[in-house]
Formats: structure tokens, sequence, C-alpha cells
């Protein structure tokens, strides 16, 4: 098993639920990162004895330095600190950061030669030809915490290596609003679409979850994982989020990933992939689980489900521009400057309305994904 792990991205909910699983484990965690919560990382710091900490803000860069100044940790900010965590000699770097500013660190740490435990799908959604022809390139794994791609890979173990899988069957909780009308979702407040039924997670990917841009973001991140036709990916609605998703081979025969819905398991998998340890996560209750209820999703009502698969299809670069445009609705929306169905029709014109060719390389991701950007900011 990997000894130790840097994380980018420790202060949030994959980055502490990572914390606890490499306490459990007993794991070196070389490096840690955050955003702005300095107050946290400072905990972590104390704790973990990292070597490096890095702080996105300059300004509270330099206020964690004077506050840890008794410690060994070096702290460094902005894109460079990231890149010099993603470079480093860890056995494995968990990106648990959240948006596509995750991008740079990932191909970083690919061209280091590191595995990845992923979380950070918006950097798969917006540049994954590149990350996947660096991973194919440099040899290294890429190994799914997302809950639903997790339970894919783990069904995968069972699979012979030859093309036999039929379609994947990708489950979706359907969030707060499932089974509403747009009508009836023109005034929802922040506070509702943060009221996730089963999870509990970041800000932005709760919003969405309540958007179904989630699962948009995620048929896209599982056809780059599993090199899967996004028409060989179904979405199923299961409200109560035991069943994390399935795979149906060419006999029909239909294999399932089962647990309570805590990232702690699909987090360790990755961690210590392809072994199996013990883990702080309760047991499935067999006689509480009365019944599992399964629905198609409406993509006419959560507009995002349908500009993601659009944006696949289109191929190149849109599916860079309707995460850039998400990536900013989802803010303005949390910001309370634009409406909840709003980041639906602001992510649905994006796709339709710019013009983007294909990605050779990073800076043709950032040009698009900017485009996007700048598009939204002018729509409102
Ligand atoms: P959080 O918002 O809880 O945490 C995000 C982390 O990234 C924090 O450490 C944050 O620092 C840091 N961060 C945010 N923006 C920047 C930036 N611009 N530069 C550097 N660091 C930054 O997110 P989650 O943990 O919920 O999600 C992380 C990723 O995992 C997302 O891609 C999400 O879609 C995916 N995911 C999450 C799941 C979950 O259960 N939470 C489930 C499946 C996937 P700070 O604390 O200082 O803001
Ligand atoms: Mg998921």
């Amino acid at each position: 098993m990997i000894k130790n792990i840097s994380v980018l991205g420790s202060t949030g909910s994959i980055g502490t639920q990572t914390l606890d699983v490499a306490r459990n484990l007993g794991l070196q965690v070389n490096a840690l990162s955050a955003h702005s919560s300095i107050e946290l990382l400072e905990e972590q710091i104390r704790e973990f004895k990292p070597r490096l900490a890095v702080v996105f803000e300059e300004a509270k860069a330099k206020e964690l330095r004077l506050s840890i100044a008794d410690t060994s940790t070096k702290v460094l900010s902005g894109m460079d600190g990231l890149l010099e965590l993603s470079g480093d000699d860890s056995d494995l770097m968990v990106n648990a950061i959240v948006g596509m500013v995750g991008l740079a660190p990932t191909l970083e740490a690919i061209n280091s030669g590191k595995d990845i435990a992923f979380a950070n799908k918006e950097t798969l959604v917006a540049g994954g030809e590149l990350v996947m022809n660096a991973v194919k390139e440099h040899g290294v794994k890429l190994l799914p915490v997302d809950s639903e791609h997790s339970a894919i890979f783990q069904c995968l173990q069972a699979a012979p290596p030859s093309k036999v899988i039929k379609k994947i069957l990708l489950t979706a909780s359907g969030g707060p609003f499932f089974g509403k009308t747009a009508d009836q979702l023109k005034d929802v407040t922040v506070e509702q679409a943060l009221a996730h039924p089963n999870w509990s997670m970041g800000a932005k990917i709760t919003i969405d979850s309540a958007t179904m841009m989630n699962k948009g973001l995620e048929i896209i991140e599982a056809a780059w994982l599993f090199d899967t036709d996004p028409d060989d990916i179904e979405v199923v609605v299961h409200r109560e989020s035991i069943i994390h998703s399935m795979i149906e081979f060419t006999d029909n025969s239909v294999l399932a990933q089962l647990g309570m819905p805590d990232m702690r398991i699909p987090i360790q998998y990755a961690i210590t992939y392809p072994e199996r340890y013990p883990s702080p996560v309760a047991e499935l209750d067999w006689t509480k689980l009365s019944r599992m209820t399964f629905y198609s999703a409406d993509d006419t009502t959560f507009k995002c489900l349908a500009a993601c698969k659009k944006a696949m299809k289109k191929g190149g670069l849109y599916p860079a521009v309707a995460n850039g445009a998400n990536e900013v609705a989802n803010r303005l929306f949390r910001d309370r400057k634009i409406s909840f169905l709003d980041i639906g029709e602001l992510v649905t014109s994006a796709v339709d309305n710019i013009d983007v060719t294909s990605a050779a390389c990073l800076d043709d991701v950032l040009r698009a994904d900017k485009a996007a950007r700048e598009y939204v900011y002018s729509q409102i």
C-alpha cells in the first residue's frame, strides 16, 4: 500500500474526509492546500506536519506563515504553489480541489509520474482529452473518487479486459428538486437548493446536484475515465443513493456497487486500490432498506443535463464551455445575482452560441473557459 499522500484542497468536504481516511490508515501527509481557509489549514498542519502547505491567496499565505512560524512547514501561494505541490515526490496526490483551476496541477502531477485519487471532475470535463493523453503517456493511474465513478470502477474489477460492457447506468439522487416542474422552480432560494437529501458536500457541487449539472458533468467524466460513448451512459434516478452506479454487460447481466452514502468509502478505495481495509463507515442495514426506487431523469426541466449531453456530442472544447459557464452561473446564483432557472438557461446558451474548436494544449482549454465565463457575465 502507498505510504504517503499530498492533498490538493484539503480544507474542503472531500479534503477533510481524505484526512480522516489518512488518519485511520496511518498515512504520512506530505502536503496540504486551501484557497483561503487558513484557520482550518493551520489545524491540519499542526496535526499532520506536512513539508508543504499552499494557500492560493497570497495575503492569506502571508498570515499563515506568521501563525505557523514555530513549525517546519513551508508555505507557498498561487498557482506556482499548487504546481510545486503537484510535482512533489508523494506516492499519490488526492485532487480534491473544486473547479477547473485544478487542471494545470493535475497535468503537473501526471507529468511527475504520480497516481491521482481524483475528485475534481470539472478538470476532466474541461480538459478530458489532454488529461487522458497525459495519463497514457506517463502510465499513471487516475483513480476515481466520485462515488458513481468509483462504483463503476469497482464493478469493472469483475469484468474481462475485452469490450463486454453494453452500458453504464449512472445513478443520480435527483437532488432536492426531483419531480418539480420549471414553474415550481422559478423562485427557489439558495437555502432550498443547498438542502441535499442524502449527501453533505461543498456548496458548489450541492448546487450542481440541485440543477443536475452534476450529473451532466459526471456523464462527461465517465466517458473519459472509462473510454465510453456518452450514448452508452444512462442516467437512472435512484432517490435513496444506496446503489452508487452499475454496469450492464453484453449478456444483460448487471453489476452494482452499494453502500452507505459516505464519501470515505470511495476516497479510501482510490487510495488503497487494489487492496481494501476496514473503514469507519457504517454497514448497510438491510432491514432498514425497505425499498429502493428508480426513475428516469428529466432533462427538459433540468436543462444543465441536456446542455452537458449536447456539449459532449459537439465535442472538442464544448464541455469546457459548459463547465466554465456553469462555474460562473453557479457562483452568481449563490451570490443571489441570478435565479435558479437562469443557471440552466446560461449554460445552454453558452454551449449554443460560443464557437470553439478542439484542444491542442492547456492554453486552448483556458481560452475556451475564459470565453464561457465572459459570455455568462455579458448575459446578465
Ligand atoms: P469544497 O468547496 O468543500 O472544497 C474545495 C477545496 O478546494 C477547498 O480546500 C478550497 O479551499 C479549495 N479551493 C477552492 N477554490 C480554489 C482555488 N481557486 N484555488 C485553490 N484552491 C481552491 O468542495 P468539495 O470537497 O465538495 O468538492 C471538491 C471536488 O470534489 C469538486 O470537484 C466536486 O465536484 C468533487 N466531488 C465532491 C463530492 C463531495 O461529496 N463533496 C462528491 C463527489 C465529487 P478553501 O477551503 O480555502 O475554500
Ligand atoms: Mg458523484
